[in-house]
């Protein structure tokens, strides 16, 4: 079957600084790929790209064989794209339901309040966190605003969504708590890309590795090989 995402050639300079220089990756429908790299190395600029917040890089973005030139984030997350941010961006002011429902409210054609809050909760419940869809959002701990940022980017069902360090900071139980909700998305037909320095959940989760090393891919193929490379151990010596 053909790649559900298919970048090619993709560079993207802030200035006169090279933040990404001529990725190339694609993603097979349902995979799980985990994506690595030390700060810096471009994995955010990587997703923000694709996902349409960055408009202005060289190269092309294929989804479902289609480019996504121009197109702007809310219109590659009808066709099914989605992302999470590193620092959660909840509606602070909302509740939890609202925050997941609103969203549905702007799809094409929008749904009714009720159709989009019975959607919004049953990703709750997937996510774990429908015994606090009546919680504002700015009243919820570090792994529940995770959660509803991955419920934020759920709630549509992707075909692909990208989880950009969604575990960062958590403990141990929480991390687990994530990969668990991750791996039922996947089993749905998600694809996923995890970009994560937690990296027992990295390899418990990838089916394949990436490795940007200052906005180049170093390294990609089976985690297990990738991380015995080299250039891949040279990279994450000191972190
Ligand atoms: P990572 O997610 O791998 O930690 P980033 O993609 O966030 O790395 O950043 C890659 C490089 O691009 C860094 O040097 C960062 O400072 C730079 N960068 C990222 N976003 C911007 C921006 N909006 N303006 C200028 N430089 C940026
Ligand atoms: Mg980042």
């Amino acid at each position: 079957m053909s790649a559900i995402l298919e970048v090619r050639g993709l560079g993207k300079t802030f200035g006169g600084f090279t933040a990404l220089n001529d990725i190339g990756l694609a993603v097979a429908p349902g995979e799980r790929l985990g994506l690595i790299g030390p700060n810096g190395s471009g994995k955010s600029t990587f997703v923000n790209c694709i996902a349409g917040d960055f408009l202005n890089h060289s190269g092309v973005v294929l989804f479902k064989d289609q480019p996504l030139t121009g197109m702007k984030p809310h219109e590659r997350a009808r066709l099914g794209l989605t992302r999470t941010f590193q620092l959660p961006r909840p509606f602070r002011s909302l509740t939890v339901l609202e925050n997941v429902a609103v969203p549905l409210r702007f799809s094409v054609p929008p749904l009714a309040m009720a159709d989009a809050e019975a959607r919004a909760c049953a990703c709750l419940q997937l996510v774990g966190l429908h015994d606090k869809a009546r919680s504002y959002a700015h009243s919820l701990t570090q792994v529940d605003l995770r959660k509803l940022e991955l419920a934020r980017a759920l709630v549509r069902e992707p075909a692909l969504l990208i989880a950009d360090e969604v575990m960062a900071g958590l403990s141990h139980s929480e991390v687990d708590q994530i990969l668990d909700l991750l791996f039922a998305q996947n089993v749905r037909g998600t694809a996923i890309i995890m970009i994560e320095h937690v990296m027992r959940a990295v390899t418990a989760f990838s089916q394949r590795l990436a490795v940007f090393v200052a906005g180049r891919k170093i390294a990609e193929g089976d985690p297990r090989t990738v991380l015995a490379t080299p250039e891949v151990e040279a990279a994450y010596l000191g972190i």
